[in-house]
């Protein structure tokens, strides 16, 4: 005859166990699910955008559905249209505003390079004034390339150092926008 014998956890292991990981990335996977954008949108490409934040692409599945309005309260800038060099130094002030860390989207080709106005009154894409880390192409994009570009910067927000905005690189390239 068999007995069964009943081997008690060590006290302190008992529940559903741990993982270990790193400051870095608990505060990566946080920020890259609650990115808040502010959408700088002045012409079709933020037509596009509306329709990223209604019910059928549902952008509140990426913890983005809270647009902000104040710089303040962003950080995810998302420039929408055609920038007119008038409205440069505009972008580049709400751009100022906003606190670290903060990323950038060009969204569409006027936004990234100008686009069709290749002319003198625009500006031939928002990198001559501000850093940008995703360019979303199309003219205008659809909201799935839209949603794709998010999703890089959630990837970029998830592994980002928490001392890169420290960095030496990154203020230097700060100082190369005269920022
Ligand atoms: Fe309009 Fe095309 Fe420029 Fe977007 S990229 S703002 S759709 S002209």
């Amino acid at each position: 005859m068999s007995t069964v014998k009943t081997v008690e956890a060590p006290s302190g292991y008992e529940g559903s166990g741990f993982f270990a990981t790193s400051l870095d990335q608990v505060i990566g996977i946080a920020r890259s699910n609650s990115l808040w954008p502010l959408p700088f949108a002045t012409s079709c490409c933020g037509i596009e955008f509306m329709a990223t934040m209604g019910s059928h692409y549902d952008i509140s599945r990426f913890g983005s559905e809270r647009p902000s309005f104040s710089p303040r309260q962003a950080d995810l800038l998302m420039v929408m249209g055609t920038i007119a060099k008038k409205m440069g130094p505009v972008v580049k002030q709400v751009y100022e505003q906003m606190a670290e860390p903060k990323w950038v989207m060009a969204v569409g080709a006027c936004a990234s390079s100008g686009g069709i106005f290749d002319t003198y009154s625009v500006l031939q894409g928002i990198d001559r004034i501000i850093p940008v880390d995703v360019y979303v192409p199309g003219c205008p994009p659809r909201p799935e390339q839209i949603l794709d570009g998010l999703m890089q910067v959630q990837e970029l927000a998830k592994n980002e150092p928490l001392r890169r905005r420290e960095s030496d690189e990154y203020k230097a390239l700060l100082a190369s926008y005269n920022i």
